[in-house]
């Protein structure tokens, strides 16, 4: 099956009894048992069936083992967001007097959650650009984990995955992805040596920005040496689900970060359309950057242009696709903030992965929290606009951009 017939059609374990031709709804909080005996042995993993939506739900089953299917991992667990998809994976296993590396240029709420991890004494080392050299420089005896986003949000830089990969297998550290802006679409991590895949799958795999969402898929291809990794000694009878079955059992369903049955609904119907949208959003995106690179006073920043120095990784790792988003930088916040007024399509919004058009101006917004100087190593300057490639027809977003841009002068 290829990809767009694989969303469709892998088995994801919809309603077969009724022929419904999408996972029904469970709204519900709760499972009812016929007895005691059941409840014990359900509750317990002694039985397949569900107890409790905060530990597991037939609507968000059905969506995890979709995902997992699509990405060729083992398993899946869905999470209430990104964000919390992006905790659990590393807390999970993570100790204090643990430490992390993890690329500068990651998505602003990620760098805010790992200064957040410092109170619990783990530290995370940020590596400037995500090269072998530097990653191999940052790794010392307490590393637990290589965290990167395969294309950064907003800086836009491409992590080449089987040389990144090579160095944490050498180190036998696990390398945890975040391939939200990459997504399915353009390609499966776990198959290019990555361990760990997450997404935010509020953006892309959603569609329409209608739920808050994440999802965490296990390749099954790391070795939790329970000396490096104490706290999956007593999950090692699961043999190489040792890790979804911590995640299962432990942070995950004990923080309550479980996903509302409905969104994972939508996220399902979503996930249908995510080749056809990603195929016009590429396509969008590619054009709009080469019509931007034309137009004097500004920068356009997208992996797939030719200018790129991303370009022949591009090419190499993602088949020429370079993803939905670019930046262009306006020069100042006050050109940025014209612009963006100045436009008629795109939304003022912050988020990714719209049919719509958004845009937005980082240095405001995401990375307020940020000092500049990490601000810049996440690609962000004061003249930075990020823009989300939507669906329109490319004459109308090009005309837009065309009014917007007489208007900056
Ligand atoms: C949006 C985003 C997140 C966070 O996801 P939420 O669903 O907003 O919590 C994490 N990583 C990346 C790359 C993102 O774009």
């Amino acid at each position: 099956m290829n990809f767009n017939t694989t969303l469709l059609h892998k088995d994801f374990g919809s309603d077969r009894s009724t022929g419904s031709t999408l996972p029904p709804i469970y709204q519900v909080s709760a499972f009812a048992h016929e007895s005691a005996e059941k409840l014990e042995a359900v509750f317990n993993n002694r039985a397949p069936g569900f107890a409790y939506t905060r530990a597991g739900n037939p609507t968000n089953d059905s969506f995890e083992k979709r995902i997992a299917a699509i990405e060729g991992g083992i398993g899946a667990v869905t999470c209430s967001s990104g964000m919390a998809a992006v905790a659990v994976s590393l807390l999970n296993f993570l100790r204090s007097g643990d430490e992390v590396v993890a690329s500068a240029a990651l998505f602003g709420g990620s760098i805010d959650l790992f200064k957040d991890f410092e109170a619990f004494g783990i530290v995370t080392r940020f590596v400037d650009d995500v090269t072998t050299a530097n990653i191999e420089q940052s790794i010392n005896e307490k590393t637990k984990a290589v965290f990167v986003e395969l294309v950064g949000n907003p800086k836009l830089n491409v992590v080449d995955l089987e040389a990144v990969s090579a160095v944490t297998k050498a180190h036998k550290i696990p390398l945890i992805v975040d391939a939200t802006t990459a997504t399915p679409y353009l390609i499966h991590p776990l198959q290019h040596g990555a361990n760990i895949v997450v997404h935010s799958t509020s953006k892309y795999i959603n569609g329409s920005g209608s739920a808050i969402s994440g999802i965490i898929i296990d390749g099954g291809n790391f070795a939790w040496d329970a000396s490096r990794y104490p706290g999956l000694d007593e999950y090692k009878r699961f043999g190489k689900f040792a890790y979804l079955a911590k995640l299962r059992n432990g942070l995950w369903r004990n923080i309550g970060c479980c996903l509302a049955p409905v969104n994972a609904y939508l996220n399902s119907i979503g996930l249908e359309t995510l080749g056809l949208r990603m195929e016009r959003l590429c396509e969008n995106a590619l054009r709009l950057a080469e019509f931007l690179e034309t137009v004097p006073g500004i920068s356009v920043n997208y992996p797939a242009l030719k200018s790129s120095p991303y370009y022949e990784l591009v090419q190499k790792q993602f088949g020429g696709k370079g993803g939905a988003i670019l930046t262009i930088d306006a020069g100042s916040k006050e050109r940025a903030f014209k612009l963006i007024n100045s436009l008629k399509f795109a939304r003022i919004a912050t988020n990714i992965g719209d049919v719509r058009t958004l845009v937005i101006h980082p240095a405001s917004t995401i990375y307020t929290h940020s000092d500049e100087a990490a601000r810049l190593k996440a690609g962000v300057t004061a003249g930075t606009i990020r823009v989300s490639v939507g669906i329109e027809d490319f004459a109308d977003l090009k005309a837009d951009f065309e009014q917007a841009l007489k208007n900056l002068d």
